[in-house]
């Protein structure tokens, strides 16, 4: 639970990102991530999820804004210097997990700590703690066609998880899995954030943002509603801040 008082790991002010024709996929969003929060960044299709979720993450600049990680701004570092404070800083995870299909689950989750500057050893230790974190000890050295969705996201899980990031950004972690599966990889999602990893799930599925602690709603490229809660447990409509338009 965050007392609201730990700096941020994240923050992102004013961001618009503009494309020709007129359009902005963010029109003016702020949004301060703190240690061990686990956040819902919630909105229909088209609302602006994936430019936010590339902006936090520093794959992509805002047309204008600033975003900080820890307290640092990173809009104005060159792509080689954001690289390393990605690899440093951010872990991701994707719908279609994004493993590749020649490696074994540990070398999948080793290639997230090229950029790390441990030694190869260190890297394979690093990768199977990791595994063992979200209950895959038994597959190491499967590669992911041996194993089920549900195994295959979890891979990438620990793959986002091995360099201890100060933030990890979940795209849709339960687009491709049926429901079942969904729901187990969303309790992982939870019990890592009990354990401290701070994590910001990208969904349009409602159903999963109520379920998560704080939700941050996006609407035609801005926040129409953030929301803390005060205590455990899910959403409530008097928890939610209605922004002004
Ligand atoms: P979401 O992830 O919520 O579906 P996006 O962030 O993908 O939304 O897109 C937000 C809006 O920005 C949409 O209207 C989309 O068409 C537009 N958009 C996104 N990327 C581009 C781009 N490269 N060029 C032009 N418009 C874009």
């Amino acid at each position: 639970m965050t007392t609201g008082l730990a700096d941020p790991v994240l923050v992102v002010s004013d961001a618009i990102m503009a494309y020709s024709g007129g359009v902005r996929a963010l029109d003016g969003v702020s949004v301060t991530i703190r240690p061990g929060e686990l956040i819902a960044i919630v909105g229909p299709s088209g609302s602006g999820k994936s430019t936010l979720l590339n902006v936090m993450g520093t794959l992509d600049r805002p047309t204008s804004g600033r975003v900080e990680l820890g307290g640092r701004d990173v809009t104005a570092l060159s792509d080689r210097q954001l690289s390393a404070v990605r690899s440093r800083w951010l872990g991701f995870i994707f719908q279609q997990f994004h493993l590749a299909d020649g490696l074994t689950a540990a070398e999948n989750v080793a290639t997230g700590l090229i950029y790390a500057g441990v030694t190869r050893r260190e890297r394979r230790r690093l990768a199977v703690a990791a595994l063992e974190r979200v209950g895959l000890g038994h597959r190491v050295e499967h590669r992911p066609h041996e194993l089920s969705g549900g195994e295959r996201q979890r891979v990438a899980i620990a793959r986002a998880l091995a360099n201890g990031p100060a933030l990890v950004l979940a795209d849709e972690p339960t687009g491709a899995l049926d429901t079942v599966t969904g729901q187990a990889v969303l309790a992982l999602l939870r019990r890592l954030n009990e354990e401290g990893t701070t994590i910001a799930v990208i969904t349009h599925d409602r159903d999963i943002a109520a379920s998560l602690p704080r939700r941050i709603e996006l609407r035609d490229g801005r926040v129409v509603s953030d929301s803390r809660l005060t205590g455990g447990g899910a959403a409530s409509l008097d928890e939610t801040v209605r922004m002004p338009r």
